[in-house]
């Protein structure tokens, strides 16, 4: 596996920290868990959409496009970060948002993650929830290449092999800086939707043959779907490595216990992970991703999963820049003086 093969842009801030998280690990009295703070990644605000788009947005640029589509839900971190790369690379941005949780909170429809893609002057339009977005950017695109500008589609969460590449490639800063921290890691633990950063991941670990089990917490499907999608992308991904079969199906491996009502939606579960990582660690999580996959690793160590010897990697996807979005979730004392 040979990454400079592809063609990079590079303006993540890598390598993330790889810290431990001790004042958590001793009020959950379990395995040690540590963090891998892909919410570092430096732009605007970090998160893991920007490694996979210094894959994307340079395979944008060689092929000359001068306009970017994308689409996520409304409080979208991945179209966030793709509209702050856009402005930097000097070119225009569409980002489709789909209205997954018909919130009228105007916290949710205007603050947050939509601020500031209005910071960054991508051009936002809505959609109701369970549109096709695939065809709602394939529209864009047309009409934009009637107007004789060169489209280029990210897709939602930037999950194709060109993004998992990012992952695949945090796979090795991983493994490399474990090795240089004389850690070993027993276990990976991340949130997963899109399922790009669970396929890169996967792919990198199984290249390198870390054998390092990883476990993705999901957040809007279930669990033999997720596994499907995030292995089918994997394959992918691996293709177009050139190292078809490094991947197992059984490498892929979900647990969709901690979605709670549904997308977008915080559960009981997702609060109090995001309270414990503030109150225990000064580290902000968020409601829709992090929060849910902290959720799943908290659970797990509860319930005794991974021994009280082990070392735990949780990666950290970022998103807290939604938070603003989601202050009703939180029923603080509005009442301060
Ligand atoms: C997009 C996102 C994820 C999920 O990553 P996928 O690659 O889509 O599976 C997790 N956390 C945050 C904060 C995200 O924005």
């Amino acid at each position: 596996m040979h990454l400079s093969r592809f063609p990079r842009l590079r303006f993540a801030h890598l390598p993330t920290p790889l810290e431990p998280l001790s004042r958590l690990s001793e009020v959950l009295g379990g395995p040690t868990i540590w963090i891998k703070r892909d919410d570092c990644t430096g732009l605007a605000g970090g998160g893991n959409k920007t490694r996979k788009l210094e894959f994307l947005m340079a395979d944008a640029v060689e092929k000359g496009a001068d306009t970017i589509i994308t689409q996520g839900a409304t409080q979208t971190n991945h179209g966030r970060q793709t509209a702050a790369i856009a402005a930097k690379l000097g070119l225009e941005c569409h980002v489709l948002l789909e209205d997954r949780t018909a919130s009228e909170d105007p916290d949710y429809v205007l603050n947050g993650n939509v601020l500031l893609d209005q910071l960054f002057e991508a051009k936002l339009t809505t959609y109701p929830g369970g549109t096709d977005m695939n065809a709602a950017m394939e529209a864009v695109a047309e009409t934009l290449r009637a107007e004789g500008k060169k489209p280029y589609i990210v897709p939602g969460g930037g999950s194709n092999a060109i993004g998992a590449l990012g992952y695949a490639n945090c796979a090795l800063e991983l493994v490399s800086q474990a090795n240089d921290q004389g850690l070993k890691i027993d276990h990976l633990v991340t949130a997963t939707g899109s399922a790009g950063t669970q396929a890169g991941l996967v792919t990198g670990l199984c290249a390198i043959n870390s054998q390092i089990p990883l476990l993705g917490i999901g957040v809007r499907v279930p669990q033999q779907q997720q596994e499907d999608n995030v292995f089918a992308l994997a394959e992918k991904t691996c293709a177009l490595l050139g190292i078809e079969g490094v991947v197992k199906r059984s490498d892929v491996q979900a647990n969709c216990d901690y979605v709670g009502d549904g997308y977008g939606i915080p559960a009981e579960s997702t609060l109090e992970a995001i309270s414990l990582f503030a109150r225990y660690e000064g580290i902000l999580l968020d409601p829709v991703y992090s929060g849910k996959g902290a959720a799943g690793l908290v659970g797990l160590i509860r319930s005794g999963t991974f021994r009280k010897d082990e070392n735990i990697v949780f990666l950290h996807t970022g998103g807290a820049q939604a938070l603003p979005g989601y202050r009703e979730v939180f029923g603080f004392d509005s009442s301060i003086k």
